[in-house]
Protein backbone atom coordinates (compact mmCIF):
# COMPACT_ATOMS: atom_id res chain seq x y z
CA UNK A 1 0.00 0.00 0.00
CA UNK A 2 1.21 3.12 -1.11
CA UNK A 3 1.94 5.89 1.66
CA UNK A 4 -0.84 8.44 2.27
CA UNK A 5 -0.55 12.10 0.50
CA UNK A 6 -0.12 15.54 2.45
CA UNK A 7 -0.39 18.10 -0.41
CA UNK A 8 0.32 21.52 -0.09
CA UNK A 9 -0.63 24.57 -2.55
CA UNK A 10 0.72 28.16 -2.32
CA UNK A 11 1.55 29.86 -5.56
CA UNK A 12 4.24 31.49 -4.20
CA UNK A 13 7.69 29.47 -4.94
CA UNK A 14 9.40 30.33 -1.82
CA UNK A 15 6.42 29.90 0.58
CA UNK A 16 6.04 26.47 -1.36
CA UNK A 17 9.41 25.34 -1.01
CA UNK A 18 9.42 26.28 3.09
CA UNK A 19 6.22 24.52 3.35
CA UNK A 20 7.34 21.65 1.79
CA UNK A 21 10.81 22.04 3.46
CA UNK A 22 9.12 22.02 7.10
CA UNK A 23 6.61 18.63 6.21
CA UNK A 24 9.02 16.95 4.56
CA UNK A 25 11.48 16.89 8.05
CA UNK A 26 8.37 15.75 10.03
CA UNK A 27 6.55 13.07 8.30
CA UNK A 28 7.90 12.06 5.32
CA UNK A 29 8.67 8.49 6.96
CA UNK A 30 4.64 8.37 7.19
CA UNK A 31 3.22 10.60 4.14
CA UNK A 32 4.26 11.19 0.59
CA UNK A 33 4.59 14.98 0.65
CA UNK A 34 3.76 16.63 -2.77
CA UNK A 35 3.12 20.64 -3.15
CA UNK A 36 1.23 22.04 -6.49
CA UNK A 37 1.83 25.88 -7.32
CA UNK A 38 -1.89 26.68 -8.31
CA UNK A 39 -5.62 25.01 -7.76
CA UNK A 40 -5.97 23.61 -10.97
CA UNK A 41 -2.31 21.66 -10.54
CA UNK A 42 -3.40 20.30 -7.41
CA UNK A 43 -6.84 20.01 -8.21
CA UNK A 44 -5.25 17.26 -11.25
CA UNK A 45 -2.82 15.98 -8.51
CA UNK A 46 -5.70 14.97 -6.32
CA UNK A 47 -7.44 13.23 -9.47
CA UNK A 48 -4.08 11.05 -10.12
CA UNK A 49 -4.52 10.28 -6.72
CA UNK A 50 -7.58 9.05 -6.88
CA UNK A 51 -7.05 7.39 -10.13
CA UNK A 52 -4.49 5.17 -8.60
CA UNK A 53 -6.29 4.71 -5.73
CA UNK A 54 -4.18 6.28 -3.52
CA UNK A 55 -5.23 8.17 0.21
CA UNK A 56 -5.24 11.98 0.88
CA UNK A 57 -4.25 12.51 4.52
CA UNK A 58 -4.06 15.91 4.30
CA UNK A 59 -4.06 19.25 2.25
CA UNK A 60 -2.44 22.51 3.00
CA UNK A 61 -3.29 25.05 1.02
CA UNK A 62 -2.62 29.34 0.90
CA UNK A 63 -6.21 31.04 0.82
CA UNK A 64 -5.23 33.55 -1.76
CA UNK A 65 -4.10 32.43 -5.26
CA UNK A 66 -5.10 33.88 -8.19
CA UNK A 67 -6.69 31.33 -10.57
CA UNK A 68 -8.58 29.80 -7.48
CA UNK A 69 -8.98 30.29 -3.86
CA UNK A 70 -7.87 28.04 -1.44
CA UNK A 71 -11.38 27.52 0.03
CA UNK A 72 -12.39 27.12 -3.61
CA UNK A 73 -9.61 24.77 -4.18
CA UNK A 74 -11.05 22.77 -0.77
CA UNK A 75 -14.48 23.01 -2.01
CA UNK A 76 -13.85 21.36 -5.13
CA UNK A 77 -11.31 18.40 -4.06
CA UNK A 78 -14.07 17.55 -1.29
CA UNK A 79 -15.85 14.92 -3.63
CA UNK A 80 -12.72 13.62 -4.91
CA UNK A 81 -11.02 13.47 -0.94
CA UNK A 82 -13.45 13.79 1.28
CA UNK A 83 -11.79 12.24 4.14
CA UNK A 84 -8.72 14.37 3.78
CA UNK A 85 -8.38 16.88 6.45
CA UNK A 86 -8.50 20.70 5.12
CA UNK A 87 -6.36 23.21 6.36
CA UNK A 88 -5.88 26.99 5.11
CA UNK A 89 -2.58 28.79 5.19
CA UNK A 90 -4.09 32.58 5.49
CA UNK A 91 -3.22 36.18 6.26
CA UNK A 92 -4.40 37.96 9.10
CA UNK A 93 -6.41 39.65 6.68
CA UNK A 94 -8.14 36.51 5.26
CA UNK A 95 -9.28 35.43 8.70
CA UNK A 96 -13.09 36.23 8.01
CA UNK A 97 -13.02 33.95 4.94
CA UNK A 98 -11.35 31.48 7.21
CA UNK A 99 -13.55 31.31 10.17
CA UNK A 100 -16.43 31.43 6.93
CA UNK A 101 -14.86 28.30 5.82
CA UNK A 102 -14.93 26.14 8.68
CA UNK A 103 -18.70 26.19 8.59
CA UNK A 104 -19.60 26.13 5.00
CA UNK A 105 -16.57 23.29 3.43
CA UNK A 106 -15.58 21.96 6.93
CA UNK A 107 -12.33 23.35 7.20
CA UNK A 108 -10.57 21.72 9.81
CA UNK A 109 -8.06 24.29 10.76
CA UNK A 110 -5.97 27.73 9.26
CA UNK A 111 -2.58 28.75 9.91
CA UNK A 112 -1.57 32.17 9.86
CA UNK A 113 1.69 33.19 8.17
CA UNK A 114 4.56 32.86 9.08
CA UNK A 115 4.28 29.61 11.25
CA UNK A 116 7.34 29.98 12.45
CA UNK A 117 8.79 27.99 14.73
CA UNK A 118 7.69 25.10 12.81
CA UNK A 119 7.57 23.25 15.95
CA UNK A 120 5.11 25.13 17.94
CA UNK A 121 2.90 26.74 15.58
CA UNK A 122 2.91 23.75 12.43
CA UNK A 123 3.66 20.31 13.80
CA UNK A 124 1.02 19.99 16.92
CA UNK A 125 -1.78 21.01 14.70
CA UNK A 126 -1.40 19.25 11.80
CA UNK A 127 0.00 15.97 13.78
CA UNK A 128 -3.71 16.00 16.02
CA UNK A 129 -5.34 16.38 12.46
CA UNK A 130 -3.04 13.08 11.01
CA UNK A 131 -3.38 11.34 14.17
CA UNK A 132 -7.66 11.72 13.85
CA UNK A 133 -7.63 11.28 10.08
CA UNK A 134 -5.64 7.64 10.62
CA UNK A 135 -8.36 6.33 13.31
CA UNK A 136 -11.21 7.70 10.89
CA UNK A 137 -9.72 7.15 7.60
CA UNK A 138 -11.29 4.05 4.91
CA UNK A 139 -8.07 3.47 3.59
CA UNK A 140 -7.99 2.67 -0.23
CA UNK A 141 -8.01 -0.58 -2.03
CA UNK A 142 -4.62 -0.75 -4.15
CA UNK A 143 -5.38 -2.95 -6.40
CA UNK A 144 -7.58 -3.21 -9.49
CA UNK A 145 -10.79 -1.18 -9.30
CA UNK A 146 -14.17 -1.23 -11.30
CA UNK A 147 -16.17 1.89 -11.19
CA UNK A 148 -19.78 0.78 -12.91
CA UNK A 149 -24.08 0.96 -12.44
CA UNK A 150 -25.16 -2.30 -10.82
CA UNK A 151 -27.67 -3.18 -12.97
CA UNK A 152 -25.53 -2.66 -16.09
CA UNK A 153 -24.66 -6.31 -18.36
CA UNK A 154 -21.39 -4.32 -18.89
CA UNK A 155 -20.56 -3.93 -15.59
CA UNK A 156 -21.31 -7.70 -14.59
CA UNK A 157 -19.75 -9.01 -17.55
CA UNK A 158 -16.37 -6.60 -16.59
CA UNK A 159 -16.99 -8.41 -12.79
CA UNK A 160 -17.59 -12.08 -13.86
CA UNK A 161 -14.11 -12.14 -16.32
CA UNK A 162 -11.88 -11.04 -13.69
CA UNK A 163 -13.18 -13.33 -11.02
CA UNK A 164 -13.12 -15.71 -13.03
CA UNK A 165 -9.92 -15.27 -14.17
CA UNK A 166 -8.67 -15.26 -10.22
CA UNK A 167 -7.99 -11.22 -10.69
CA UNK A 168 -8.78 -9.68 -7.33
CA UNK A 169 -10.50 -6.31 -7.95
CA UNK A 170 -12.76 -3.56 -5.60
CA UNK A 171 -16.45 -2.96 -7.00
CA UNK A 172 -17.65 0.39 -6.61
CA UNK A 173 -21.41 1.35 -7.88
CA UNK A 174 -20.73 5.25 -8.81
CA UNK A 175 -24.47 5.46 -7.79
CA UNK A 176 -23.14 5.22 -4.36
CA UNK A 177 -20.00 6.65 -4.19
CA UNK A 178 -19.61 10.28 -4.76
CA UNK A 179 -16.15 10.46 -5.18
CA UNK A 180 -15.87 7.89 -7.52
CA UNK A 181 -18.83 9.13 -9.56
CA UNK A 182 -16.65 12.59 -9.49
CA UNK A 183 -13.66 10.91 -10.82
CA UNK A 184 -15.86 9.40 -13.87
CA UNK A 185 -17.57 12.07 -14.37
CA UNK A 186 -13.56 13.87 -15.10
CA UNK A 187 -12.83 11.50 -17.51
CA UNK A 188 -13.25 12.24 -21.54
CA UNK A 189 -16.56 9.81 -21.89
CA UNK A 190 -17.85 10.64 -18.57
CA UNK A 191 -20.11 8.37 -16.99
CA UNK A 192 -21.41 7.10 -21.06
CA UNK A 193 -19.09 4.44 -20.87
CA UNK A 194 -19.20 2.63 -17.97
CA UNK A 195 -17.70 0.29 -16.21
CA UNK A 196 -14.09 2.34 -15.95
CA UNK A 197 -11.73 0.03 -14.84
CA UNK A 198 -8.78 1.68 -12.46
CA UNK A 199 -5.32 0.19 -12.36
CA UNK A 200 -2.87 0.86 -9.71
CA UNK A 201 -0.20 2.35 -12.23
CA UNK A 202 -2.53 5.30 -12.82
CA UNK A 203 -4.38 4.35 -16.06
CA UNK A 204 -7.92 3.00 -16.78
CA UNK A 205 -10.17 1.15 -19.37
CA UNK A 206 -13.63 2.84 -20.09
CA UNK A 207 -16.17 -0.60 -21.35
CA UNK A 208 -13.11 -2.64 -22.07
CA UNK A 209 -13.35 -5.82 -24.01
CA UNK A 210 -12.32 -8.85 -22.41
CA UNK A 211 -8.61 -8.88 -24.62
CA UNK A 212 -7.65 -5.65 -23.42
CA UNK A 213 -8.60 -6.51 -19.97
CA UNK A 214 -6.85 -9.20 -19.75
CA UNK A 215 -3.85 -7.95 -21.45
CA UNK A 216 -4.05 -5.28 -18.65
CA UNK A 217 -4.33 -7.06 -15.78
CA UNK A 218 -1.57 -9.20 -16.87
CA UNK A 219 -2.97 -12.22 -18.30
CA UNK A 220 -1.27 -14.31 -21.05
CA UNK A 221 -3.19 -13.88 -24.25
CA UNK A 222 -0.36 -14.47 -26.74
CA UNK A 223 1.66 -17.74 -27.51
CA UNK A 224 5.29 -17.11 -26.64
CA UNK A 225 6.58 -19.84 -29.10
CA UNK A 226 6.50 -20.24 -32.99
CA UNK A 227 5.57 -23.80 -32.72
CA UNK A 228 3.78 -25.88 -31.00
CA UNK A 229 3.29 -29.97 -30.28
CA UNK A 230 -0.31 -29.45 -29.43
CA UNK A 231 -3.23 -26.65 -29.60
CA UNK A 232 -5.46 -27.17 -26.90
CA UNK A 233 -8.64 -25.52 -27.53
CA UNK A 234 -11.22 -24.47 -24.79
CA UNK A 235 -9.73 -24.09 -20.97
CA UNK A 236 -12.76 -26.05 -19.68
CA UNK A 237 -12.02 -29.46 -17.66
CA UNK A 238 -11.37 -31.37 -20.26
CA UNK A 239 -8.68 -29.15 -21.91
CA UNK A 240 -7.20 -28.28 -18.73
CA UNK A 241 -6.70 -31.94 -17.93
CA UNK A 242 -4.96 -32.28 -21.76
CA UNK A 243 -2.74 -29.49 -21.14
CA UNK A 244 -1.70 -30.99 -17.90
CA UNK A 245 -0.72 -34.37 -19.11
CA UNK A 246 0.65 -32.74 -22.38
CA UNK A 247 2.69 -31.01 -20.77
CA UNK A 248 4.19 -33.82 -18.35
CA UNK A 249 4.94 -35.63 -21.53
CA UNK A 250 7.10 -33.23 -22.65
CA UNK A 251 5.22 -31.68 -25.46
CA UNK A 252 4.74 -28.09 -26.34
CA UNK A 253 1.37 -27.09 -25.58
CA UNK A 254 -0.64 -23.92 -25.39
CA UNK A 255 -4.01 -23.99 -24.61
CA UNK A 256 -6.66 -21.42 -26.35
CA UNK A 257 -9.27 -20.04 -24.34
CA UNK A 258 -12.01 -17.52 -25.40
CA UNK A 259 -13.10 -16.28 -21.50
CA UNK A 260 -11.72 -17.81 -18.48
CA UNK A 261 -9.95 -21.58 -17.86
CA UNK A 262 -12.87 -23.73 -16.17
CA UNK A 263 -15.49 -23.74 -18.19
CA UNK A 264 -18.67 -24.63 -17.29
CA UNK A 265 -17.76 -26.35 -14.13
CA UNK A 266 -15.41 -23.24 -13.34
CA UNK A 267 -19.55 -21.30 -13.11
CA UNK A 268 -20.30 -24.36 -10.71
CA UNK A 269 -20.52 -23.18 -7.37
CA UNK A 270 -20.12 -26.54 -5.81
CA UNK A 271 -19.23 -30.14 -7.57
CA UNK A 272 -19.77 -32.56 -5.26
CA UNK A 273 -19.04 -35.77 -7.36
CA UNK A 274 -15.68 -35.37 -8.38
CA UNK A 275 -13.61 -37.79 -6.78
CA UNK A 276 -11.20 -37.13 -4.28
CA UNK A 277 -13.30 -33.60 -2.68
CA UNK A 278 -15.20 -35.35 -0.15
CA UNK A 279 -16.84 -31.95 0.78
CA UNK A 280 -17.02 -30.71 -2.87
CA UNK A 281 -15.41 -28.45 -4.62
CA UNK A 282 -16.42 -25.36 -5.73
CA UNK A 283 -15.72 -24.66 -9.60
CA UNK A 284 -13.52 -22.00 -9.30
CA UNK A 285 -11.30 -23.06 -7.03
CA UNK A 286 -10.89 -26.53 -9.33
CA UNK A 287 -10.24 -23.84 -12.28
CA UNK A 288 -7.52 -22.62 -10.43
CA UNK A 289 -6.06 -26.00 -9.48
CA UNK A 290 -5.60 -27.33 -12.76
CA UNK A 291 -4.62 -23.54 -14.22
CA UNK A 292 -1.53 -23.93 -11.90
CA UNK A 293 -1.07 -27.09 -11.80
CA UNK A 294 -1.08 -26.78 -15.98
CA UNK A 295 1.24 -24.10 -15.92
CA UNK A 296 3.88 -25.29 -13.20
CA UNK A 297 4.36 -28.10 -15.94
CA UNK A 298 5.02 -25.84 -18.84
CA UNK A 299 1.66 -25.41 -20.58
CA UNK A 300 0.80 -22.29 -21.80
CA UNK A 301 -2.66 -21.01 -21.44
CA UNK A 302 -3.80 -18.07 -23.11
CA UNK A 303 -7.22 -16.10 -22.07
CA UNK A 304 -9.97 -14.10 -23.73
CA UNK A 305 -8.65 -15.22 -26.97
CA UNK A 306 -11.05 -17.28 -29.27
CA UNK A 307 -10.50 -19.57 -32.03
CA UNK A 308 -12.52 -18.75 -35.05
CA UNK A 309 -10.73 -20.67 -37.52
CA UNK A 310 -8.78 -24.34 -38.01
CA UNK A 311 -7.36 -24.96 -40.60
CA UNK A 312 -5.16 -27.99 -42.38
CA UNK A 313 -1.81 -26.93 -44.14
CA UNK A 314 -0.04 -30.68 -43.97
CA UNK A 315 1.40 -31.67 -41.74
CA UNK A 316 0.55 -28.39 -39.82
CA UNK A 317 -2.73 -27.58 -37.98
CA UNK A 318 -3.17 -23.92 -37.88
CA UNK A 319 -5.43 -22.54 -35.68
CA UNK A 320 -6.42 -18.83 -36.00
CA UNK A 321 -7.91 -16.12 -33.36
CA UNK A 322 -10.05 -13.21 -32.72
CA UNK A 323 -7.51 -10.53 -33.31
CA UNK A 324 -6.13 -11.97 -36.36
CA UNK A 325 -3.39 -14.47 -34.98
CA UNK A 326 -2.20 -17.80 -35.50
CA UNK A 327 -0.99 -20.36 -34.05
CA UNK A 328 1.09 -23.47 -35.80
CA UNK A 329 0.96 -26.93 -34.51
CA UNK A 330 1.18 -30.86 -35.62
CA UNK A 331 -2.01 -31.54 -33.65
CA UNK A 332 -4.79 -29.73 -32.26
CA UNK A 333 -7.59 -30.99 -29.33
CA UNK A 334 -10.79 -29.64 -29.22
CA UNK A 335 -12.25 -29.13 -25.99
CA UNK A 336 -15.33 -26.72 -26.59
CA UNK A 337 -17.35 -28.25 -24.72
CA UNK A 338 -21.05 -26.41 -24.19
CA UNK A 339 -22.73 -23.57 -24.39
CA UNK A 340 -25.84 -22.18 -22.66
CA UNK A 341 -29.16 -22.02 -24.29
CA UNK A 342 -31.15 -18.59 -24.78
CA UNK A 343 -34.63 -17.98 -23.16
CA UNK A 344 -36.30 -15.98 -26.13
CA UNK A 345 -39.37 -14.16 -24.38
CA UNK A 346 -40.97 -10.99 -24.53
CA UNK A 347 -39.01 -8.53 -22.74
CA UNK A 348 -35.94 -10.26 -21.91
CA UNK A 349 -33.17 -8.63 -24.01
CA UNK A 350 -32.80 -5.33 -22.02
CA UNK A 351 -32.70 -6.67 -19.11
CA UNK A 352 -30.00 -9.09 -19.72
CA UNK A 353 -27.34 -8.51 -17.30
CA UNK A 354 -29.83 -6.11 -15.26
CA UNK A 355 -31.59 -8.84 -12.85
CA UNK A 356 -31.38 -11.32 -15.95
CA UNK A 357 -28.22 -13.62 -16.39
CA UNK A 358 -27.84 -17.09 -17.80
CA UNK A 359 -25.82 -19.39 -15.61
CA UNK A 360 -24.69 -19.00 -12.08
CA UNK A 361 -23.50 -15.70 -11.49
CA UNK A 362 -21.68 -15.81 -8.66
CA UNK A 363 -20.66 -12.37 -8.71
CA UNK A 364 -23.98 -11.61 -8.40
CA UNK A 365 -24.94 -13.44 -5.35
CA UNK A 366 -24.19 -10.41 -2.75
CA UNK A 367 -25.86 -8.07 -5.23
CA UNK A 368 -28.76 -9.85 -4.57
CA UNK A 369 -28.66 -10.80 -0.31
CA UNK A 370 -31.97 -10.51 1.27
CA UNK A 371 -33.81 -10.40 -1.79
CA UNK A 372 -36.67 -12.88 -3.98
CA UNK A 373 -34.93 -14.57 -6.45
CA UNK A 374 -35.59 -17.20 -9.61
CA UNK A 375 -33.86 -20.18 -11.30
CA UNK A 376 -35.64 -21.49 -14.51
CA UNK A 377 -34.55 -25.27 -15.19
CA UNK A 378 -34.76 -28.19 -13.21
CA UNK A 379 -31.54 -30.08 -13.81
CA UNK A 380 -28.45 -30.39 -11.75
CA UNK A 381 -26.83 -27.11 -12.36
CA UNK A 382 -30.46 -25.06 -11.50
CA UNK A 383 -30.66 -27.22 -8.56
CA UNK A 384 -26.81 -25.50 -7.59
CA UNK A 385 -27.65 -22.74 -8.28
CA UNK A 386 -30.71 -22.50 -6.15
CA UNK A 387 -28.42 -23.87 -3.18
CA UNK A 388 -25.67 -21.17 -3.72
CA UNK A 389 -28.52 -18.22 -3.60
CA UNK A 390 -30.66 -19.88 -0.62
CA UNK A 391 -27.14 -18.47 1.94
CA UNK A 392 -27.61 -14.99 0.78
CA UNK A 393 -31.44 -14.61 -1.01
CA UNK A 394 -34.62 -14.09 0.80
CA UNK A 395 -36.36 -16.27 -0.77
CA UNK A 396 -35.40 -18.60 -4.54
CA UNK A 397 -37.96 -20.03 -6.53
CA UNK A 398 -37.85 -22.43 -8.89
CA UNK A 399 -39.36 -22.64 -12.14
CA UNK A 400 -39.54 -26.16 -13.47
CA UNK A 401 -41.58 -27.86 -16.45
CA UNK A 402 -41.31 -31.41 -15.20
CA UNK A 403 -43.51 -32.08 -12.49
CA UNK A 404 -41.21 -32.22 -10.02
CA UNK A 405 -37.38 -32.26 -9.94
CA UNK A 406 -36.60 -36.14 -10.10
CA UNK A 407 -35.47 -37.66 -11.91
CA UNK A 408 -33.71 -34.95 -13.77
CA UNK A 409 -31.97 -33.57 -10.66
CA UNK A 410 -29.29 -36.27 -8.67
CA UNK A 411 -31.04 -37.39 -5.68
CA UNK A 412 -28.72 -35.74 -3.16
CA UNK A 413 -29.56 -32.48 -4.57
CA UNK A 414 -33.52 -32.48 -4.80
CA UNK A 415 -33.00 -33.75 -0.92
CA UNK A 416 -31.36 -30.94 -0.08
CA UNK A 417 -33.26 -29.14 -1.84
CA UNK A 418 -36.58 -30.06 0.25
CA UNK A 419 -34.94 -29.22 3.30
CA UNK A 420 -33.88 -25.94 2.86
CA UNK A 421 -36.87 -23.78 4.01
CA UNK A 422 -36.48 -20.66 1.76
CA UNK A 423 -36.56 -22.19 -1.39
CA UNK A 424 -39.69 -23.02 -3.46
CA UNK A 425 -40.80 -25.33 -6.62
CA UNK A 426 -43.34 -24.28 -8.87
CA UNK A 427 -43.53 -27.48 -11.10
CA UNK A 428 -44.85 -27.42 -14.69
CA UNK A 429 -44.42 -24.24 -15.29
CA UNK A 430 -42.20 -22.21 -18.01
CA UNK A 431 -41.55 -18.27 -18.21
CA UNK A 432 -44.60 -16.59 -20.82
CA UNK A 433 -42.43 -12.78 -20.67
CA UNK A 434 -40.07 -10.35 -18.13
CA UNK A 435 -40.61 -6.91 -17.33
CA UNK A 436 -38.87 -4.40 -15.62
CA UNK A 437 -37.78 -0.12 -16.16
CA UNK A 438 -34.07 -0.56 -16.43
CA UNK A 439 -33.67 -3.70 -14.23
CA UNK A 440 -36.11 -6.94 -13.93
CA UNK A 441 -39.08 -6.47 -11.89
CA UNK A 442 -41.61 -9.52 -12.30
CA UNK A 443 -42.05 -12.54 -14.61
CA UNK A 444 -44.61 -13.83 -15.96
CA UNK A 445 -45.68 -17.54 -15.35
CA UNK A 446 -47.65 -19.59 -17.80
CA UNK A 447 -49.09 -22.79 -15.81
CA UNK A 448 -48.46 -25.71 -18.39
CA UNK A 449 -51.43 -27.93 -17.87
CA UNK A 450 -53.98 -25.00 -17.38
CA UNK A 451 -52.40 -22.11 -19.83
CA UNK A 452 -53.28 -19.86 -16.93
CA UNK A 453 -50.48 -16.54 -16.33
CA UNK A 454 -49.28 -15.05 -13.46
CA UNK A 455 -46.75 -12.63 -12.04
CA UNK A 456 -44.43 -13.22 -9.84
CA UNK A 457 -42.17 -9.95 -8.43
CA UNK A 458 -38.23 -10.67 -8.50
CA UNK A 459 -34.86 -9.00 -8.12
CA UNK A 460 -32.93 -11.45 -10.18
CA UNK A 461 -33.40 -14.50 -13.13
CA UNK A 462 -30.87 -17.33 -13.21
CA UNK A 463 -31.54 -19.09 -16.58
CA UNK A 464 -30.55 -22.69 -16.45
CA UNK A 465 -32.33 -25.05 -19.55
CA UNK A 466 -29.88 -26.38 -21.05
CA UNK A 467 -27.01 -26.23 -23.11
CA UNK A 468 -25.64 -26.92 -26.93
CA UNK A 469 -22.23 -27.96 -28.42
CA UNK A 470 -19.95 -25.47 -29.18
CA UNK A 471 -18.61 -26.64 -32.67
CA UNK A 472 -19.64 -24.20 -34.93
CA UNK A 473 -16.26 -23.03 -35.23
CA UNK A 474 -15.43 -26.57 -37.23
CA UNK A 475 -18.49 -26.50 -39.18
CA UNK A 476 -17.48 -27.71 -42.86
CA UNK A 477 -14.14 -28.61 -41.91
CA UNK A 478 -14.73 -32.02 -39.40
CA UNK A 479 -18.15 -34.50 -39.13
CA UNK A 480 -20.42 -32.87 -36.50
CA UNK A 481 -24.16 -34.99 -35.75
CA UNK A 482 -26.91 -33.63 -36.04
CA UNK A 483 -26.95 -31.97 -32.62
CA UNK A 484 -23.70 -30.64 -33.98
CA UNK A 485 -20.86 -32.31 -31.37
CA UNK A 486 -18.20 -33.90 -33.17
CA UNK A 487 -18.08 -37.61 -33.83
CA UNK A 488 -14.51 -39.37 -33.53
CA UNK A 489 -13.11 -42.53 -33.63
CA UNK A 490 -15.38 -46.00 -34.15
CA UNK A 491 -18.40 -43.54 -34.08
CA UNK A 492 -17.70 -41.88 -37.87
CA UNK A 493 -19.42 -42.56 -40.76
CA UNK A 494 -17.60 -44.62 -43.05
CA UNK A 495 -18.38 -44.34 -47.34
CA UNK A 496 -16.57 -46.91 -49.01
CA UNK A 497 -15.35 -47.92 -45.57
CA UNK A 498 -13.39 -45.02 -44.43
CA UNK A 499 -14.80 -41.64 -42.80
CA UNK A 500 -15.43 -38.63 -45.10
CA UNK A 501 -11.99 -37.53 -46.82
CA UNK A 502 -9.66 -40.25 -44.95
CA UNK A 503 -6.98 -40.97 -47.17
CA UNK A 504 -4.73 -42.62 -44.35
CA UNK A 505 -4.21 -46.69 -44.63
CA UNK A 506 -4.60 -46.67 -40.20
CA UNK A 507 -7.77 -46.23 -38.95
CA UNK A 508 -8.82 -42.94 -36.93
CA UNK A 509 -7.31 -43.19 -32.97
CA UNK A 510 -9.35 -43.11 -30.00
CA UNK A 511 -10.69 -39.35 -30.35
CA UNK A 512 -9.56 -38.24 -33.30
CA UNK A 513 -12.19 -36.59 -35.82
CA UNK A 514 -12.32 -37.69 -39.40
CA UNK A 515 -8.89 -35.09 -39.63
CA UNK A 516 -5.77 -36.64 -39.27
CA UNK A 517 -4.37 -34.72 -35.90
CA UNK A 518 -7.65 -33.19 -34.97
CA UNK A 519 -9.07 -34.38 -31.58
CA UNK A 520 -12.04 -34.49 -29.73
CA UNK A 521 -12.64 -34.49 -25.93
CA UNK A 522 -15.53 -33.98 -23.10
CA UNK A 523 -18.72 -32.06 -24.34
CA UNK A 524 -18.11 -31.21 -27.42
CA UNK A 525 -17.28 -35.01 -28.19
CA UNK A 526 -20.86 -37.11 -29.56
CA UNK A 527 -21.26 -39.92 -26.68
CA UNK A 528 -19.44 -38.30 -24.08
CA UNK A 529 -20.87 -38.48 -20.57
CA UNK A 530 -21.71 -34.75 -19.67
CA UNK A 531 -19.99 -34.69 -16.17
CA UNK A 532 -16.59 -32.92 -14.93
CA UNK A 533 -15.27 -36.23 -14.40
CA UNK A 534 -15.86 -37.87 -17.56
CA UNK A 535 -14.50 -33.97 -19.48
CA UNK A 536 -11.37 -35.46 -17.07
CA UNK A 537 -10.78 -38.77 -18.21
CA UNK A 538 -11.03 -37.87 -21.91
CA UNK A 539 -8.64 -34.94 -21.75
CA UNK A 540 -6.60 -36.64 -20.29
CA UNK A 541 -6.89 -40.20 -22.43
CA UNK A 542 -6.89 -38.20 -25.25
CA UNK A 543 -3.09 -37.57 -24.65
CA UNK A 544 -2.18 -41.37 -25.79
CA UNK A 545 -4.00 -40.91 -29.27
CA UNK A 546 -2.20 -37.27 -29.69
CA UNK A 547 1.30 -39.13 -28.89
CA UNK A 548 0.35 -42.08 -30.88
CA UNK A 549 -0.09 -39.59 -34.12
CA UNK A 550 2.88 -37.54 -33.30
CA UNK A 551 4.90 -40.44 -34.23
CA UNK A 552 3.55 -40.43 -37.35
CA UNK A 553 4.62 -36.81 -38.29
C1 LIG B 1 -23.55 -24.70 -13.56
C2 LIG B 1 -23.02 -26.08 -13.87
C3 LIG B 1 -22.80 -26.98 -12.84
C4 LIG B 1 -22.29 -28.24 -13.11
N1 LIG B 1 -22.08 -29.09 -12.07
C5 LIG B 1 -21.55 -30.32 -12.30
C6 LIG B 1 -21.30 -31.21 -11.21
O1 LIG B 1 -21.54 -30.90 -10.06
N2 LIG B 1 -20.73 -32.41 -11.50
C7 LIG B 1 -20.43 -32.80 -12.77
O2 LIG B 1 -19.90 -33.89 -12.94
N3 LIG B 1 -20.68 -31.98 -13.82
C8 LIG B 1 -21.22 -30.74 -13.62
N4 LIG B 1 -21.49 -29.91 -14.68
C9 LIG B 1 -21.11 -30.35 -16.04
C10 LIG B 1 -19.59 -30.13 -16.25
O3 LIG B 1 -19.25 -28.84 -15.84
C11 LIG B 1 -19.23 -30.33 -17.70
O4 LIG B 1 -19.54 -31.64 -18.06
C12 LIG B 1 -17.74 -30.06 -17.94
O5 LIG B 1 -17.39 -28.74 -17.60
C13 LIG B 1 -17.39 -30.28 -19.41
O6 LIG B 1 -16.05 -29.95 -19.59
P1 LIG B 1 -15.45 -29.61 -21.03
O7 LIG B 1 -14.03 -29.25 -20.79
O8 LIG B 1 -15.75 -30.69 -21.98
O9 LIG B 1 -16.25 -28.33 -21.58
P2 LIG B 1 -16.59 -26.95 -20.92
O10 LIG B 1 -16.57 -27.01 -19.45
O11 LIG B 1 -17.85 -26.49 -21.58
O12 LIG B 1 -15.39 -25.99 -21.38
C14 LIG B 1 -15.26 -25.61 -22.71
C15 LIG B 1 -14.39 -24.35 -22.76
O13 LIG B 1 -14.07 -24.06 -24.11
C16 LIG B 1 -14.11 -22.66 -24.32
N5 LIG B 1 -14.35 -22.42 -25.74
C17 LIG B 1 -15.44 -22.76 -26.47
N6 LIG B 1 -15.28 -22.38 -27.76
C18 LIG B 1 -14.05 -21.78 -27.83
C19 LIG B 1 -13.33 -21.17 -28.89
N7 LIG B 1 -13.82 -21.11 -30.16
N8 LIG B 1 -12.11 -20.64 -28.62
C20 LIG B 1 -11.59 -20.71 -27.36
N9 LIG B 1 -12.25 -21.27 -26.33
C21 LIG B 1 -13.46 -21.81 -26.56
C22 LIG B 1 -15.26 -22.22 -23.45
O14 LIG B 1 -15.17 -20.84 -23.13
C23 LIG B 1 -15.09 -23.11 -22.23
O15 LIG B 1 -14.28 -22.51 -21.26
C24 LIG B 1 -22.00 -28.64 -14.44
C25 LIG B 1 -22.24 -27.74 -15.49
C26 LIG B 1 -22.75 -26.46 -15.21
C27 LIG B 1 -23.01 -25.50 -16.35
Amino acid sequence: MAKPAIVSVDDDPQVLSAIERDLRGHYSGEYRVLKAASGREALDTARQLKQRGAAVALFLVDQRMPDMTGTQFLTEVRDLHPEARKVLLTAYADTDAAIESINRIGLDHYLMKPWDPPDQKLYPVLDDLLAEWKARAHLPYDGVRIAGARFSPQSHAVREFLSRNQVPYQWIDVDEDASMRGLVSSFPDGLARLPVVLFPDGTYLTAPSNLELARKAGLQTQAMKPFYDVVVVGGGPAGLAHAVYAATEGLRVVLVEQSAPGGQAGTSSRIENYLGFPNGITGADLAQRATAQARRFGAEILTAQEVVEIRRNDPYRIVRMADGKEISAFAVVLTTGLAVRTLEVPGIEPLLGQGVYYGASLSEAVTYRDQDVCIIGGANSAGQGALFFSRTARSVTMVVRAAGLSPAMAHYLVQRIETTGNIRVVPRAEVASVCGKGRLEQIVLRDLDTGVQRTLDTSAMFIYIGTAPRSDVVAGLLDRNDKGYIVTGPDLARVNGKPRGWTLEREPLMFETNVPGIFAAGDVRAGANRRVASAVGEGSAAIFSVQKYLDTV
